[in-house]
């Protein structure tokens, strides 16, 4: 299929970009890698009248370490980041996480915004962010606000975004020292969604623990350490997310993974406290 016709416009400043939002409202949609929107226009899953394109706004363009977070602009793509060489370091989890999204095509054209704009439950970026409690930053004509990750995804593609904001940066939070950071996932194939994803973050007196694929969001919650408590907290992790049966697997093999996995991560993150 292909998409309803759109007026295209491609923003050179934010300002610009900013106006056509606050013009247009709900019918218009911010385009970045495209990676999610286009499919989505050739499926006729949403029928925006204008695309506003912000990948050539050079104040977007920014990857920037500062108050013990890393800030990455709207229109920085996965590949960008993945490419850090210090990425490893001065983020893990982030660093792990991304070589998971997708494929390596898709990470030269897709954004990092884009994907938590985007709120795939089972995506890996919303997922990181929530784990590190960072945080997006909105901007429309009239204001700039900021929103916790653990607020702004508010189901399954949806978000606390309102129709005249757009992303303009999310921030990560730096690697803590005697903190330890493990992902994982599983998927049927490398490149597909995740079935169930886990990102787990260990220091010396707590565990945190945040699941993907298998509520409507990106859900985190503190566990304890390794030993003999963790599996019973695990189980109530696991039924209280609201899982589901779908084509990929059901609500119980679901649930039995964040158990399984979630111990495996939350035992990773322990042995890589540094
Ligand atoms: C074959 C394939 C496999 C994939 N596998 C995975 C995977 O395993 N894991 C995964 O996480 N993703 C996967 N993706 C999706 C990919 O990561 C996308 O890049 C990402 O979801 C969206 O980023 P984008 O920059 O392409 O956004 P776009 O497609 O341009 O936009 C996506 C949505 O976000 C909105 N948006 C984008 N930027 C902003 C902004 N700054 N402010 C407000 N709204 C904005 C758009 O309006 C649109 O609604 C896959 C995609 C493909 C094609």
């Amino acid at each position: 299929m292909k998409p309803p016709p759109f007026d295209y416009l491609r923003a050179d400043t934010l300002d610009e970009a900013l106006d056509a939002l606050a013009a247009a409202g709900p019918d218009a949609r911010v385009l970045a890698g495209g990676q999610s929107l286009l499919p989505m226009l050739n499926m006729r899953l949403v029928r925006p009248t204008i695309l506003v394109d912000v990948m050539r706004i050079g104040a977007l363009r920014t990857v920037e370490a500062r108050g013990g977070a890393l800030e990455v602009g709207a229109a920085v793509r996965q590949v960008e980041l993945e490419r850090r060489a210090d990425l490893d370091q001065t983020q893990p989890l982030l660093a792990a996480a991304l070589r998971w999204v997708g494929h390596a095509q898709t990470r030269n054209r897709g954004t990092v915004c884009g994907s938590i704009a985007h709120a795939d439950p089972s995506a890996e970026l919303p997922l990181a962010l929530v784990a590190l409690g960072g945080e997006i930053r909105l901007r429309s004509r009239r204001k700039r606000r900021v929103v916790a990750a653990e607020t702004f995804f508010a189901g399954s593609m949806a978000t606390e975004r309102r129709d005249d904001e757009m992303i303009e940066s999310v921030t990560f939070p730096l690697r803590k020292p005697g903190t330890g950071y493990a992902f994982r996932e599983i998927g049927r194939r490398h490149g597909d969604f995740a079935i169930v994803a886990c990102a787990a973050l260990v220091d010396a007196t707590s565990a945190r623990l945040a699941i993907g694929g298998v509520a409507d969001r990106p859900v985190a919650r503190a566990l304890p350490l390794p030993g003999p408590d963790l599996d019973e907290a695990l189980d109530g992790f696991a039924w209280s997310l609201e899982a589901r049966d779908d084509i990929h697997a059901t609500a119980r093999y679901r649930r039995d993974l964040v158990r399984r996995l979630g111990r495996q991560v939350i035992e990773e993150a322990a042995r890589c406290r540094g």
